[in-house]
């Protein structure tokens, strides 16, 4: 651990804001906490001895570091005040990083990170079985799992970090906010537009996703996505996969099994995994497993262990999850695919879907992904309050795919829906897909957008997916 850090102001206190505060209070260091509303944690924190100062806008001239949350834009009024002030503000990730405790045999354990648009808590994941798989004391941490200001600086009674090896998961707000972490490894699964919109423009939001390589010995990324195959080229030691067969320096797929010729000594490469052992579906769940197998090479796990956790690794919820099969027709959960680029990947998986789509489309452009997939579409049911947009694109795109659309999201309760809740809204949706569905075909919930309209979030609309597809037995 580092020296005393001073005064800390924790900007959010959203759950790694929390722990950021945890952890510096048991540190001695003085904390002051800023949030608009009145979060759970604050009365424990404040008889920890954090000084609270609610909805402030500016910075109080004394704090020697800002802890600020992924959820503040970098022109919140507090943050701008910080930086005019010449105070450091830094991401929970960053704080992480300052603070890891050392091992019994030298330096922190060392971290294997990814970023990117989609996919990253699959591969985190993933990464996180097969470091266990071969022996590690790992664990997944940063936007999946717990915070990483408390995995660096867990220890048991001896005083001994409780984990040899982290699976970092850093997203883009996360980056922004980081200047020193240097994993061992790093990989950038694919840069699509999100999320644009807090950034200010697509190069700021690549540019924080080209952070986390730039102090990583290696540089993984999937060849396949234009961004990614670029920020890893421009690395002195670039690694990437592909769904063809590899060449060397190449992770990828040959005669039905994963192959690794990057790290292999073999040069035909080490076969890592038949395809069909895996539970997990779809081609970027392949393109996945090769990004978290890559990274464990270089954490020293053996092709052999990495083959028997990607056989082991179960997918994760609402993250292209069969709910059941209704006369012939598969009704699959992929609420977590959020925006376009992710919806993509999903009805790529499938040969002819009714798909079911909308919500809040975050000023994502769906016209390339509507004209990619019209000729796998059966049927459209839209939802939410951006449903409108898709509905046009359609129009233009696959202009004679059936569609249908119900009133949700800003007019739930104005117009169709009787009861206005989420779950009425969710259950006529699947109805209405059923209907336009014939045996063979996929009805898939991959919205390409984002819930909060009509949802709490990705997980209660997935619920009520399933729960409506029950419904229909
Ligand atoms: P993230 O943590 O980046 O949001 P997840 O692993 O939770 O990523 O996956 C989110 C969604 O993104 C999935 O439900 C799927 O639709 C899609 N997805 C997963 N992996 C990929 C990938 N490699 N490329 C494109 N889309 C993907």
């Amino acid at each position: 651990m580092t020296g005393p850090l001073g005064r800390v102001l924790v900007a959010g206190l959203g759950v790694s804001g929390v722990a950021a505060a945890r952890v510096l209070l048991a540190r001695g260091d003085t904390v002051l906490l800023a949030d608009a509303g009145d979060p759970p944690a604050r009365a424990e924190l404040e008889a920890a001895g954090a000084i609270w100062l609610g909805a402030r806008s500016d910075c109080p001239d004394d704090v020697d570091l800002v802890v600020t949350s992924p959820g503040w834009r970098p022109d919140s009024p507090l943050l701008v005040s910080a930086a005019a002030a010449g105070v450091e503000v830094v991401g929970e990730p960053e704080l992480a990083w300052r603070l890891r405790a050392p091992l019994p045999d030298g330096g922190p354990a060392p971290w294997y990170a990814v970023t990117g648009t989609n996919g990253k808590t699959t591969t985190v994941t993933m990464l996180e079985a097969l470091l266990l798989a071969g022996g590690r004391r790992a664990v997944a941490a940063g936007n999946v799992g717990r915070p990483l200001v408390e995995v660096v600086t867990a220890v048991d009674a001896d005083g001994v970090p409780e984990f040899d090896a982290v699976a970092v998961e850093l997203s883009s707000f996360q980056l922004h906010w980081s200047s020193s972490i240097a994993p061992a490894a790093a990989a950038v699964l694919n840069v699509a537009d999100d999320h644009v919109d807090w950034h200010g423009s697509p190069t700021a939001y690549r540019d924080a996703k080209a952070k986390v390589l730039a102090r990583a010995p290696f540089a993984v990324g999937d060849a396949g996505d234009p961004v990614a195959a670029e920020l890893v080229a421009a690395h002195p030691h670039p690694v990437t996969v592909t769904l063809d067969e590899p060449v060397r320096g190449q992770l990828g797929v040959r005669a039905g099994a994963l192959v690794d010729r990057a790290f292999s000594a073999a040069p035909a490469g080490d076969v890592l995994v038949d395809t069909a052992a895996l539970q997990v579906s779809g081609p970027h769940n392949l393109t996945n497993a090769l990004v978290a197998a890559a990274l464990a090479r270089v954490a020293g796990v053996s092709p052999a262990d990495i083959g028997t956790g990607l056989a082991g690794f179960r997918g994760g919820a609402h993250r292209n999850v069969l709910v059941a099969t209704v006369d012939g027709v598969d009704f699959v959960d992929d609420s977590k695919a959020t925006n376009p680029h992710a919806a993509g990947a999903s009805l790529a998986a499938y040969p002819r879907v009714v798909w079911i789509a909308g919500g809040l489309l975050k000023g994502a452009d769906v016209d390339p992904l509507v004209a990619a997939v019209a000729p796998r579409l059966a049927g459209v049911v839209l939802l939410g309050r951006d449903r409108g947009v898709l509905a046009r694109s359609l129009a233009r795109h696959a202009p004679s795919v059936p569609r249908s659309e119900v009133p949700s999201g800003d007019d739930v309760g104005v117009t169709g829906v009787t009861s206005g809740t989420a779950e009425a809204v969710m259950g006529e949706v699947v109805r209405a897909a059923a209907a336009m569905a014939r045996p063979g075909d996929t009805v898939l919930l991959a919205p390409a957008a984002a819930s909060m309209d009509v949802f709490t979030d990705y997980a209660h609309r997935g619920r009520a997916f399933a729960d409506a597809v029950r419904a229909l037995h």
